[in-house]
């Protein structure tokens, strides 16, 4: 098993709420794990345009309070003209991280549309060629392989073209099995890629709201975890405690084995990854 070489980069990651109420407890939450001194917020990105407008709002008002905030930004049904003039906002308002990514259409949009990029290799390299090295660019990695993969050797092999592009690092799809994020990392320095790859960490606090998501967004939901955590019934408080124990286990794993670092897919909840940070220590 290959170990990483980087400096470890803790950050959590936001949605941009949809309501007032929402943006309340965001901006708790946000003042809770600052005082954790984190790498970096990132927000997420949708695909309709109020969707976009909020994650704009989002970084506008993380920007202003002088956090440090890397927007998430998909090129999939977008034009180049319409990215570049985002880019340039987040430019002029001091950013300097992205995470870029291909994103997904709204179900039943097919593969049609405007888009003039169609994987995110394209969006590092527009990056990188409209504004040099201004941002540090994260791209998404799959250990357990992105959902439409033709085989695990192309995505790999995607994944590569995305660091040629000129990536900087990687943040990891939510996964629950150790071993996979470390044959990732073999597999990588077989290739000779040699980015820090941050797993992605979802906590566990309530096993239908993380099944749905992850039939959703294609991620791993191993029958062991699944098993145990249907059979906790509305148990919630058991399930949050399993739940931090099991996730608490893994990032011991994953830093133990030399790991660079975590990201937090908070969903807008301090708490959950407030206790695993602090059982881990860190
Ligand atoms: P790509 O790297 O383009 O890969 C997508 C698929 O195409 C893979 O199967 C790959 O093997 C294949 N592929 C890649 N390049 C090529 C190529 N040049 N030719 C042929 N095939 C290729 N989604 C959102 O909508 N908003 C978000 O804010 C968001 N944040 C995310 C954050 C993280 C950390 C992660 C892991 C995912 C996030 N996603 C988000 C989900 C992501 O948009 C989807 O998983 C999407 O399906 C793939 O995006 P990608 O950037 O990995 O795409």
């Amino acid at each position: 098993m290959q170990t990483q070489h980087h400096r470890q980069t803790f950050s959590f990651e936001l949605f941009p709420p949809k309501t007032e109420k929402g943006f309340g407890n965001l901006k708790k939450t946000v003042q809770e794990l600052q005082n954790l001194q984190p790498a970096f917020f990132s927000v997420t990105y949708g695909a309709g345009g109020s969707t976009q407008q909020r994650t704009f709002d989002t970084v506008g008002w993380l920007s202003g309070e002088e956090i440090t905030v890397a927007p998430h930004l998909s090129c999939i049904g977008a034009v180049r003209n319409e990215i570049i003039e985002i880019l340039e906002r987040y430019r002029s308002q001091g950013i300097r991280r992205l995470v870029a990514l291909r994103g997904d259409l709204p179900s039943g949009a097919g593969l049609g549309g405007p888009g003039e990029l169609d994987h995110a290799n394209q969006l590092v390299a527009l990056i990188r060629d409209s504004f040099g090295d201004h941002f540090h660019i994260e791209v998404a990695a799959y250990p357990e392989f992105h959902p439409q993969a033709d085989s695990p050797e192309r995505d790999l092999i995607h994944f590569k073209r995305k660091v040629e592009a000129g990536a900087n690092s990687a943040i990891t799809q939510y996964f629950y099995n150790a071993d996979a994020y470390f044959r990732f990392i073999d597999d990588c320095q077989r290739l000779r890629i040699d980015i820090p790859i941050v797993p992605g960490i979802m906590p566990i606090t309530n096993f239908i709201q993380l099944a749905r998501f992850s039939d959703a967004c294609g991620a791993e939901l191993p029958r062991w975890l699944r098993k145990r955590l249907e059979g906790f019934g509305d148990d919630l408080p058991a399930i949050r405690s399993y739940g931090a124990d099991t996730v608490t286990a893994l990032c011991e794993r994953l830093l133990e084995g030399g790991a660079p670092g975590l990201h937090f897919y908070t969903m807008n909840q301090a708490t959950p990854s407030l206790d695993i940070w602090q059982t881990l220590g860190l």
